[in-house]
């Protein structure tokens, strides 16, 4: 919500059933992934059933948190007021090594520093009472 005068703030990430391990895991400093139970599937984002066999409930793992960028790209334009103070900013496609691939920035480097296979970490920073998983380059 936007008071007059105050600067809009980037939304929050809502848990629901489907995610609250995920961001309970983040909490704690864990990057949490499922894996089919039934065919072994690995996914990301989290659901109640595995997306390739349709059966089983997925198990909760916990990635080493390490991977490379499948690909890219810096934002100089935010796109609402909220990410004004952002820009800046560089969005990856990350392949963990445990076969899932999520989105999220990269942090502290500059923009050309990223590129495709580059290897990163995952970073947590705060963000209203959620933890984010964030990467940084792993040098
Ligand atoms: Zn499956």
């Amino acid at each position: 919500m936007t008071t007059p005068g105050s600067p809009p703030k980037p939304p929050i990430p809502v848990a629901h059933p489907d995610t609250a391990a995920f961001w309970d895991g983040a909490a704690r400093g864990e990057l949490l992934y499922q894996r089919c139970s039934a065919c072994e599937h690995v996914q990301f984002p989290p659901r109640r059933h595995c997306a390739h066999c349709q059966t089983g409930e997925p198990a909760w793992l916990r990635s080493a948190g390490k991977g490379a960028v499948h690909t890219f790209t810096t934002v100089h334009r935010a796109p609402t007021a909220a990410f004004k103070d952002d820009v800046p900013y560089t969005i990856a496609l990350v392949d963990f090594d445990e076969g899932f691939r999520m989105m999220m920035n990269v942090l502290d480097c500059p923009p050309q520093e990223v590129e495709i296979g580059a290897r990163v970490r995952v970073v947590f920073r705060p963000h209203g009472d959620a933890m984010l998983p964030q990467a940084e380059l792993d040098r």
